[in-house]
């Protein structure tokens, strides 16, 4: 892919509230090849290939927003390897790493890790994050509708020998993996591995009831206290979790709590997804269409709708799972990308 190497330097990102946007993820695809029961419906209405951008237009617009301001970008989806290409998309990036761009992340399921965790790492992406939520093969095969849990193992296995570093990413899900959490956090603590404890969002229609899905992470860590002994840590990774350090495992315990502990008068993020929707907030419907921009008016006028999307980001999400409450957002997880 070619290396647009145009930097013109412009004002940063700032949106109304003060809050700098230093952080992109961006989704490459809307497909996976997984169905986890929180993210999509067993038979998603996946968009049609012609809606998507190409990865030149993709990193055409990670151009600008490096050029605004943004030093750490994270590729997602959907599951992100299974784009045709996306490595070339992720090398071109890759190449930014001091130039502007501090970090390069990927958020994966691993199932495909193990045949691109070299070129991912040589390219210059120094952490995964790898969504894990079970490590019993019958419940993975449940909760994914048909996964396998040894092709995520392999892949996380392939990224530990690659040198990158792994973050173990859960959803904390009711009655469904709450009593092995504490299973899965040891063994990745085990490998060195950090893990993060997601609360489930509720986004899309899931063909599942989110009041029987949600756990909240304020009264599993209370449990949790009776187990281990947790200590705050003021680590940040960039991103919505709180650190703790469990004494006992040595490890890292991340706690994301959108609906119980609301993060946004942090935020410093946006996303763009494989259509070039920016969305400002993942809880909000408000976007800005780049594609739209950057096919009708070129690349040089996306400054202009980078400002009108700082104009509308809005102050915070308002995330409902009460019994009966509708989805935030029509728009499920791996379309916004997570
Ligand atoms: N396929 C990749 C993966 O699973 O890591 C990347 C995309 S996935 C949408 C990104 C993250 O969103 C995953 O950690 C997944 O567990 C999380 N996620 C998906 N739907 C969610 C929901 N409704 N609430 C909370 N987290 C969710
Ligand atoms: Fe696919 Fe990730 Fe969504 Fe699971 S969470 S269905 S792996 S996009």
């Amino acid at each position: 892919m070619n290396q647009l190497t145009e930097t013109v330097a412009r004002p940063r990102l700032v949106d109304r509230f003060g809050r700098q946007i230093t952080y992109l993820r961006l989704s490459v695809t809307d497909r996976c090849d997984l169905r986890c029961l929180y993210c999509m419906k067993a038979k998603p209405d996946f968009l049609p290939k012609s809606e998507l951008l190409s990865l030149e237009e993709l990193n055409t617009i990670c151009e600008r927003f490096i050029a605004r301001g943004v030093t750490k970008i994270r590729i997602t989806g959907g599951e992100p390897l299974v784009r045709r290409n996306v490595v070339s998309l992720i090398e071109a990036l890759g190449q930014r790493i001091g130039h502007g761009l501090d970090e390069l992340a990927l958020t994966t399921n691993a199932t495909q890790l193990d045949r691109f965790a070299d070129r991912i790492a040589r390219a210059g992406v120094r952490r995964v994050n790898v969504s894990l939520d079970t490590l019993d093969a019958a419940k993975f095969a449940l909760l994914t509708r048909g996964g396998k849990l040894e092709q995520t193992l392999a892949g996380v296995r392939a990224a530990k020998h690659a040198g990158l570093k792994v973050k173990i990413n859960a959803v904390a899900l009711r009655g469904t993996n709450d009593d092995e959490l504490p299973d899965l956090i040891g063994w990745a603590h085990g490998e060195g591995f950090d893990v993060s404890l997601i609360e489930v969002m509720p986004m899309g229609d899931v063909e599942a009831r989110r009041s029987d899905q949600f756990l909240s992470l304020l009264g599993f860590r209370e449990q949790l206290e009776q187990r281990w002994t947790l200590t705050d840590l003021p680590d940040s990774t960039g991103g919505p979790s709180r650190y703790v350090r469990i004494t006992e495992t040595g490890g890292r315990l991340g706690f994301i709590t959108p609906l119980t502990e609301n993060f946004c008068a942090g935020c410093n993020r946006v996303r763009v997804t494989c259509t070039g929707q920016l969305y400002m907030c993942l809880g909000r419907d408000g976007s800005v269409d780049l594609r739209k921009v950057i096919r009708e008016q070129g690349a040089g006028a996306l400054d202009a709708a980078l400002d009108e999307a700082m104009a509308a980001k809005p102050e915070r999400h308002f995330f409902d799972v009460s019994e009966g409450a509708a989805p935030a957002v029509s728009r499920d997880m791996a379309r916004t990308g997570g």
